[in-house]
C-alpha cells in the first residue's frame, strides 16, 4: 500500500522534529497524532475524526477556532506593517492602542504594559524588573523571589526556576540562585484530612515563615498563579490569597500574579485577581490575550514600580518580538470580540456555572474522589477507593489510561498524574458541555474496566 499523507508526515516528524515536553522514543514508537483543522470548539485529525477540544489548545483558544475577526485583523496588519520594533524610542499603532486597552481592563493601578512573546518571557521579565526596581530603590540585596512547589511559570531558565516542577529542576541544574519555594495550597493532594480553610491559611503562613527565615531585607517578590493550571487546576481555599496579600504588604514584598492561564475570562472575570480581591504589583498575561492566534505576552506593572522603572535609566531588556504588531492587532480584535459578545459575563453567569454543575455530576463515579472547578476550569481526582480517597500507586498510570480513553471518545482532556483537567474554549455551548461531560463519563467507565482487567491479570 502506498504511504498515506498522514504516514508521510509522521515519518518526517519522527526523523526531524523534537517535540516539547515529550518522551521522544515513546512518541516514535507510537506515531504522532496529526491535527489538521479546527472550527469552533472542535478539531479534526488526519483520519477525519472530530475531537472536542476540552483544553482550548494549551488553555488559550478562548474564542474557539476559525474566528474571522481575528483572522482579518492579522491579515490587515500584515499588509499595513508586518513588523517593526519598539526599541529606540519608537512605537506603532497596535502596541500603543493595546497597552491603553489593557490598562483600562486591568484591576488596581496596573496602568503600564511591557510586551513579550510568551508567558515564559513574561516571567523572565518579572525577575529582571523586580530586581532592577529594588536596586534603583537602593535595596539591591532584595533579590530573592519566593514561589511554590508544583507551580508552573514557563520553560525558560527563570520561568522553570520560578516554577516548582521537580522534574524540570532536575534537568540542567535549576533553580537559579535566589529563587525559593514554599508548599502549594493543594487541599486534596496534601491536606484532605484537614479543614480546607485552616489548611489554606497554614499554607499562606508558610510565606511569612520563609520571609522571616530569609530575612525580609532579602526578599524581592512573591509569585503565584491565582489557580495553578499545569499543576492540576489547584484552586486555593478561600482565605489563602487575602492572607498572602496581607503578608506581602507587611514585609513590603512585591506581589506578582501569573495570570497566563487565568487572565481573559477563564475564571469568569477579566482577571482572577479581581475575583480574589487582589491588588498585585505586577501581573503576567499571555495565551488568551490573542486567543492563541498569535504568540504574545504582557507584564502589567503598577504605578509604584513603573515610576521607578521609568526614572531608573535604561532597562536593558527586550525582545525582537516584544509587542509584535500582528500579535497586538489580533489581541485588540480578540478583546473587542470578547466585549461585544460579553464572553466574560457569560462565563461568570451562565456557561461557567452550567459546566460546574454538570462536571460535579461526575462525582458519583466510583473512580472519582473529588471534582472541583472555577469558571471554565475544572478538575477531577481519580482514586482507587472512593470511600477512603486512597489514590492509585503512581506506576498504575490511571490518568494516562483515562486520557487515552478520552481521545478515543473524541475528547481532549489532560492528565496531571491522576488528576484529569479541562479548560475548554469560553465560547462552548450548553450542548457541547453536555457532550464533554458525557464523553468524560464514558472515558471513566472505560478506564475503570481497563484498570479492573489489569488487576485481574
Ligand atoms: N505561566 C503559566 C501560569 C502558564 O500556565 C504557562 C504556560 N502553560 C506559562 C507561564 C508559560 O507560558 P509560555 O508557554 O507561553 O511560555
Amino acid at each position: 500500500m502506498p504511504e498515506s499523507n498522514k504516514e508521510a508526515l509522521q515519518r518526517l516528524d519522527a526523523a526531524h522534529h523534537l517535540h516539547p515536553f515529550t518522551d521522544g522514543r515513546a512518541l516514535q514508537q507510537k506515531g504522532t497524532r496529526v491535527i489538521e483543522r479546527g472550527e469552533g470548539v472542535y478539531l479534526w485529525d488526519a483520519d477525519g475524526n472530530r475531537i472536542l477540544d476540552g483544553m482550548a489548545g494549551l488553555w488559550c483558544v478562548n474564542l474557539g477556532y476559525g474566528r474571522q475577526e481575528l483572522i482579518e485583523a492579522a491579515d490587515a496588519q500584515l499588509r499595513q506593517l508586518p513588523y517593526y520594533n519598539l526599541f529606540f524610542q519608537t512605537t506603532h499603532p497596535p502596541a500603543a492602542r493595546l497597552a491603553a486597552t489593557l490598562a483600562g481592563l486591568l484591576p488596581g493601578d496596573l496602568h503600564h504594559l511591557f510586551f513579550t512573546g510568551s508567558g515564559s518571557e513574561c516571567n523572565d521579565t518579572v525577575v529582571r524588573m523586580v530586581r532592577h526596581f529594588w536596586a534603583e530603590r537602593g535595596r539591591p540585596e532584595r533579590r530573592v523571589i519566593i514561589s511554590r512547589n508544583n507551580a508552573y511559570h514557563g520553560s525558560t531558565l527563570a520561568g522553570a526556576s520560578l516554577g516548582g516542577m521537580k522534574p524540570m529542576h532536575g534537568q540542567g541544574g535549576l533553580p537559579l540562585p535566589d529563587m525559593v519555594h514554599i508548599d502549594q495550597p493543594y487541599h486534596f493532594g496534601e491536606g484532605r484530612d484537614t479543614d480546607p480553610h485552616a489548611f489554606g491559611l497554614e499554607r499562606a503562613r508558610q510565606l511569612e515563615r520563609k520571609i522571616l527565615a530569609l530575612g525580609p531585607e532579602r526578599v524581592a517578590a512573591f509569585i503565584g498563579e491565582p489557580v495553578q493550571g499545569a499543576g492540576g487546576v489547584i484552586i486555593p481555599p478561600d482565605g489563602y490569597w487575602p492572607e498572602i496579600q496581607r503578608i506581602c504588604q507587611k514585609y513590603d514584598v512585591l506581589l506578582v500574579m501569573d495570570e497566563v492561564i487565568c487572565g481573559f475570562g477563564r475564571t469568569g472575570h477579566w482577571f482572577a485577581s479581581e475575583y480574589y480581591g487582589l491588588a498585585p504589583d505586577l501581573l503576567c498575561m499571555a495565551k488568551g490575550i490573542t486567543s492563541g492566534y498569535q504568540p504574545l505576552g504582557a507584564v502589567a506593572v503598577g504605578d509604584r514600580v513603573a515610576e521607578t522603572l521609568i526614572n531608573g535609566g535604561e532597562f536593558f531588556h527586550g525582545f525582537t518580538y516584544s509587542g509584535h504588531p500582528v500579535a497586538c492587532a489580533v489581541a485588540q480584535a480578540c478583546i473587542e470580540v470578547m466585549q461585544r459578545e460579553q464572553v466574560v459575563e457569560r462565563v461568570r453567569d451562565d456557561i461557567g456555572p452550567y459546566l460546574q454543575r454538570r462536571w460535579a455530576s461526575l462525582g458519583d463515579h466510583p473512580l472519582v474522589g473529588e471534582t472541583r472547578g472555577l469558571g471554565l476550569l475544572a478538575a477531577l481526582e481519580l482514586v482507587a477507593d472512593q470511600a477512603t480517597l486512597q489514590r492509585f500507586p503512581t506506576d498504575t498510570g490511571a490518568g494516562l489510561i483515562c486520557r487515552e480513553h478520552c481521545f478515543e471518545q473524541g475528547l481532549v482532556m489532560r492528565a496531571v498524574g491522576d488528576t484529569m483537567i479541562i479548560s475548554p474554549p469560553l465560547v462552548i455551548t450548553h450542548e457541547q458541555v453536555d457532550e464533554l461531560v458525557e464523553k468524560a463519563r464514558r472515558a471513566l467507565d472505560l478506564t475503570l474496566s481497563t484498570l479492573s482487567n489489569q488487576q485481574g491479570k
